[in-house]
């Protein structure tokens, strides 16, 4: 059996891939079993921060895996430490809880949270608002959490204490918000749920509620953090600081690893065995995020929204383009043609692109040359007209 039936035959049917199977990669450029070259417009769904085979990450991850590759959260470790002051130094927040991946950092998130509305509002105080197109995860508690329809089937009975309200819809959110409220958690540019930027005056007016109705924010920065949007993280482009920050993906620039961020309010709701995580803030994770995070200063974000600036100038008004959206290397195309079709019209002429709803979505490495965008955008466009 090759790869492709083996995994047929023995991989749980969960996902459906595409005819690809990778073998190698350099930079932006994924080499498949095919021997085909493709410019990979979707770096593992924002994981790859710095590309495949990047020297400086992997020096960062060979030499900590050298050193030693895992300990238990039982001991002090020195990757795991340097991280969390990188983070807090990037987010203005405080503190720092490790897992590994963005459900799990979202779960934490939520235990704080519930924890926190207990203590400061009252018994039944757990009630989390969160928004209809978003997308928190896969665990129950973050199905719950995620307002899409489509992800409540099948797994019954959901965490409770979730409601769902409209992105952008201040009314609908006021009328939500009670003193039983913890939380109200979003995301800033939402991803999965098709790249959707919030509307800065529905940010403020949240934080306003905040102010006048006592519950923290929680910003799910899972997929936004990390540069993508050419901000650290997204919500300082909005000028505002939620209380507990969660991220993954981008992070581990390839490793799996998730944070959950606590700010003045929650930095200290946690306490000694309220949580915790075998595997969460591993070494070698740790070791390669820090040096991903330590490469993310304000000269590479301003190229990351100068590459993004240059993406919408050169799909906005191509032949069947309707709109592009989003923010730095975190952007959606919504054409006249179906995506999926658009998508693997692209393969074949050697782009990776991802979908999110029924737009091509754009999460390139963030250190992509310009001559490779140029040629992911020209297979783009021309994919585009042929499949109106
Ligand atoms: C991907 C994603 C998650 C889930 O992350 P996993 O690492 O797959 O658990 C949660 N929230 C957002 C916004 C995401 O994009």
């Amino acid at each position: 059996m090759n790869t492709i039936e083996k995994d047929q035959t023995y991989i749980a049917g969960t996902y459906a891939r595409f005819p690809v199977e990778i073998v190698k990669g350099k930079g932006s450029v994924a080499f498949g079993a095919d021997g085909k070259e493709y410019i990979d417009m979707g770096a593992g769904i924002a994981v790859n921060t710095f590309g495949y085979a990047d020297q400086v990450y992997n020096e960062a991850v060979t030499k900590q895996l050298n050193a030693f590759q895992h300990t238990s959260n039982l001991y002090y470790s020195a990757p795991m430490a340097d991280l969390a002051e990188a983070l807090v130094q990037k987010s203005a927040l405080k503190k720092v809880f490790f897992a590994n991946s963005g459900a799990e950092a979202n779960e934490c998130a939520i235990k704080t949270a519930r924890k926190w509305g207990v203590e400061h509002k009252g018994e039944g105080a757990y009630n989390i608002v969160t928004l209809l197109s978003s997308f928190h995860g896969r665990t129950v508690t973050t199905l719950s959490a995620t307002g899409q329809e489509v992800f409540h089937k099948h797994f019954d009975p959901f965490t409770k204490g979730f409601a769902y309200t409209p992105a952008n819809d201040i009314e609908a959110l006021t009328s939500l918000v009670d003193d039983k409220t913890c939380a109200v958690m979003v995301e800033f540019v939402q991803g999965e749920g098709g790249v959707n930027v919030l509307d800065p005056a529905f940010v403020q007016a949240l934080f306003a509620l905040k102010k006048q109705k006592n519950f923290l924010v929680i910003a799910d920065e899972v997929q936004t953090g990390n540069g993508r949007t050419g901000h650290y993280f997204a919500y300082q482009a909005f000028g505002v600081l939620p209380d507990i920050v969660t991220t993954a993906k981008g992070l581990g620039g390839g490793l799996p690893i998730g944070a959950c961020l606590f700010g003045e309010q929650t930095a200290d709701v946690l306490g000694k065995g309220d949580h915790g995580s075998t595997f969460g803030g591993n070494p070698v994770a740790a070791a390669g995020a820090l040096s991903v995070v330590k490469r993310l200063n304000d000269d590479f974000l301003a190229e990351v929204k100068k590459k993004g600036e240059y993406i919408k100038e050169r799909l906005q008004g191509a032949e069947g383009v309707v709109s592009v959206d989003g923010m730095g290397l975190m952007l959606g195309v919504q054409t006249q043609a179906d995506a999926k079709k658009v998508v693997t019209n692209c393969i074949n002429k050697g782009v990776l692109f991802l979908t999110a709803k029924d737009k091509i979505r754009l999460l390139p490495a963030l250190n992509i040359p310009y001559s490779l965008l140029d040629r992911a955008l020209a297979a783009l466009k021309q994919a585009v007209k042929e499949e109106l």
